[in-house]
């Protein structure tokens, strides 16, 4: 048995077998130069491009240092790295994306804000190379995470971060499906800081995140961190129910006033309100069908992802 590295640099991987060479050739420099031991953990999301074969191949090559962690299917980006911080043994973890858009580079600089006490290293984009689709979408997601965490982290949708083990720990201990790890992260954490990082065009291929996907990703977040959804929605039906209220008042007076016939033109405005209740019943449904489902989904409790093999570990094959 191995003794335990002091850094696990975590990434997940799904269709990116351009970017794997020079990924691990940077990741590998730079942990180097740190001195300690470490270990680079590759989990596989269920890539259908050869990303798999490359990875069981490195880990090969690079052995005690590089663990491949193969997932049997897709699971999504969170929960691949769940499944990466499950399988690390570090002291310090570092997670990051491989599309070489953060630079592994930046590695030492949040190992040593690790080292000064922080629990999270988050990152903050300078200058920011997304579409401006993507930008709006992490604006949105980082205001309502600030307020859900309390923690005011400027960029909570960059993944080049690094947690202390009793953070990971904590998270590991969490069991629902839908995580979005920095969020999880921060909401265990005393002491976070933020850097400034660079961010570099996407190297090789194309982004993983669809639209379907992002807002997938945003009602993960939501529904993940708070429950305010369902208090507007009582907010909403008692402003609508006031004014309604108020609309009926108001149309007695005037029939009171000019007589029946004034009431029977009426008659359109009440469907109008009858559609606003109507509307205002679906919105509700909806939010609520959101929560159910990932009721459903944890009260099943299924394994978030399920890890087919580990290759490289000196335990293993
Ligand atoms: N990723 C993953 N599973 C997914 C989608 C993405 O493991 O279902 C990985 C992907 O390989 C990359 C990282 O998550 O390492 C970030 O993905 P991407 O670069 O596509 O996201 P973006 O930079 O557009 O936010
Ligand atoms: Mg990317």
């Amino acid at each position: 048995m191995s003794s335990h590295p002091f850094l696990s640099i975590v990434i997940p991987v799904f269709n990116e077998k351009e970017n794997l060479d020079e990924l691990m050739r940077r990741c590998l420099e730079t942990c180097s130069t740190i001195g300690k031991p470490f270990e680079i953990i590759l989990i596989d999301d269920g890539s259908t491009d050869g990303s798999y074969d490359q990875i069981e191949d490195m880990a090969k090559r690079h052995r005690g240092k590089l663990v491949g962690v193969i997932l049997n299917r897709n699971y999504g980006q969170h929960a691949a790295v769940m499944a990466g911080l499950s399988a690390a043994r570090g002291e310090l973890i570092v997670t990051l994306d491989a599309d070489l858009q953060n630079p592994p580079e930046e590695i030492p600089r949040i190992v040593e804000q690790l080292l000064q006490g922080n629990d999270v290293v988050g990152t903050v984009r300078t200058p920011r190379c997304d579409t401006i689709f993507r930008r709006l979408a992490s604006y949105i997601v980082n205001r309502a995470a600030q307020r859900a965490t309390g923690v005011r982290m400027r960029d909570y949708g960059c993944m080049l971060r690094g947690y202390r083990r009793p953070v990971v720990d904590a998270m590991l201990k969490c069991h629902e499906r839908s995580a979005f790890v920095p969020v999880l992260a921060n909401s265990f954490a005393r002491q976070t800081t933020e850097i400034e990082v660079k961010h570099q065009e996407r190297a090789v291929g194309q982004s993983k995140y669809g639209l379907w996907k992002l807002v997938n990703l945003q009602f993960d977040m939501l529904t993940g961190m708070t429950t305010f959804p369902l208090r507007l929605l009582s907010i909403v039906g008692t402003i609508i129910s006031a004014l309604g209220v108020g609309f009926g008042i108001f149309l007695f007076i005037m029939r009171y006033i000019y007589g029946p016939e004034w009431a029977a033109q009426g008659v359109f405005t009440l469907f109008a309100i009858l559609f606003i209740f109507v509307g205002a019943q679906f919105v509700g449904m909806g939010l609520l069908g959101e929560y159910i489902g990932r009721i459903y989904h944890d009260v099943r409790a299924r394994p978030r992802y399920f890890v087919e093999k580990v290759v490289g570990r000196d335990d293993t094959i």
